[in-house]
């Protein structure tokens, strides 16, 4: 039976809830906003397998090749301005649309709370289309997963990389009709602090949210937007440095516990394919670098490359470097170290002001400042 000493033995995946045969697993919110599992003692048969599939503990069996790197953008300008990297992800799902499958992804729901939902249409993957940056919940998608590939249908199943460890762990067993694309993730934040942040901009703009986009391109790609769009026709746009709630998510401010200490990094996660954006793509490539957006594929298994190759006429392609992929990007094998203030901002955050809290704790001091500008000259002398 799963026991949760610490909060950070948790990541949050439902992978427990899937799985438990008596259903007497339930996800419970806590003060920060994120869900932990709690079992009814009364209920529960001990039977372990819950405990079996839970991705801190546990990996699962591995299918993995050589990874293979590639920068990748989607020939369809249209759909790469409106994902969040290169629009790799939105060909994954049109190719396994095309051949009557099923596509689970994260997607907001009407009241703006990010959910994974199952997609059976282009149209209906359109919602699943860019980052959302709060925790998506899992709900009882991998047991919807798990029906679809067991009548044989085609499923593309995308998630964080706690999600897809998740997911594979629940299975226990490999599907030849299932594909998994994981997103590289710094971390997951809070959906209490997301919903604080939306409640102020709604009391602002005294309106309802129409749409929110996380990642706006209209700026750029590198210099990208959060934009918020209002029933009366009112738009919030603001820089990822400019606006607050990605202030304090870039800080990894009111990350999970457990990103901080992530069991699903270095491709535990075992997922046929990982995504990400291709940062430093203008030092490697720079040919390729024109600020709308390049995504990071990494290729891990052999169904991964045998989809890789299916989606490939969509794209434009160069084959790159890992190493070098991995050193722009080191959440693809490791965590983001803990914020040292993220305790006193969640006792603070109650009862004060949300803008005023991130502001106060994602100042940085001049001490820092200097060492940033030392450590960004010393980077550069290097390079030359
Ligand atoms: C919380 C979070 C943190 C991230 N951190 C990094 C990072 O540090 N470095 C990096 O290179 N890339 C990171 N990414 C991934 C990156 O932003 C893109 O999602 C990825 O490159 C795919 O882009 P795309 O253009 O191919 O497709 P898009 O259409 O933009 O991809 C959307 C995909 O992301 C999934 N998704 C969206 N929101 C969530 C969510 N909350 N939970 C689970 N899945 C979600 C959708 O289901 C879909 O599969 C992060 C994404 C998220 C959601």
């Amino acid at each position: 039976m799963i026991d949760i000493v610490k909060k950070s033995d948790c990541s949050g995946c439902y992978s427990c809830v899937n799985i438990c045969p008596k259903e007497c697993i339930n996800i419970e919110v806590d003060d920060e906003g994120f869900g932990y599992p709690v079992i009814n003692n009364e209920e529960c048969k001990k039977c372990n397998l819950c405990e079996k599939a839970c991705p801190v503990i546990n990996d699962p069996k591995a299918e993995k090749i050589e990874t293979i790197a590639y920068a990748c953008r989607n020939k369809n300008e249209d759909i790469r301005k409106r994902s969040s990297s290169g629009g790799v992800f939105t060909l994954l799902c049109e190719e396994v649309i095309k051949k009557g499958g099923i596509v689970f992804g994260a997607a907001f729901d009407e009241n703006y709370e990010v959910k994974h939902i199952g997609a059976e249409t282009i149209g209906e993957c359109e919602k699943l289309r860019g980052s959302k940056y709060v925790q998506s919940k899992i709900g009882n998608t991998y047991k919807q997963a798990k029906d679809f590939l067991n009548n044989g249908r085609l499923v593309l199943f995308s998630g964080t990389q706690c999600q897809i460890k998740g997911l594979k762990l629940f299975l226990n067993k490999s599907y030849d009709n299932l594909i998994t694309s994981e997103i590289i993730c710094h971390g997951v934040p809070s959906p209490k602090i997301f919903k604080l942040y939306k409640e102020n901009l709604k009391n602002k703009y005294n309106s309802n949210i129409k749409d929110i986009r996380f990642r706006d391109k209209a700026l750029g790609w590198n210099k990208f937007s959060y934009v918020t769009e209002f029933e009366n026709n009112k738009i919030y746009s603001k820089t990822l440095h400019e606006d607050i709630y990605m202030k304090g998510f870039l800080h990894d401010l009111y990350l999970r516990p457990s990103c901080y200490e992530c069991k699903a990094k270095n491709f535990t996660s075992n997922s046929d394919i990982s995504l990400a954006d291709y940062w430093g793509i203008e030092k490697k490539h720079s040919e390729f670098d024109d600020d709308k957006g390049i995504s990071l594929v990494l290729v891990n298994t052999e169904k991964g490359k045998e989809i890789f190759e299916k989606i490939s006429c969509g794209m434009e392609v160069i084959k790159s470097d890992i190493g070098y992929a991995i050193s722009n990007n080191p959440c693809i094998v490791r965590p983001v170290k803990y914020n040292k203030k993220r305790e006193k901002f969640f006792k603070e955050v109650e009862g004060k002001n949300l803008e005023h809290s991130i502001m106060k704790y994602t100042k940085t001091t001049l001490g820092k400042r200097v060492k940033d500008k030392i450590q960004s000259s010393l980077g550069k002398l290097r390079e030359r």
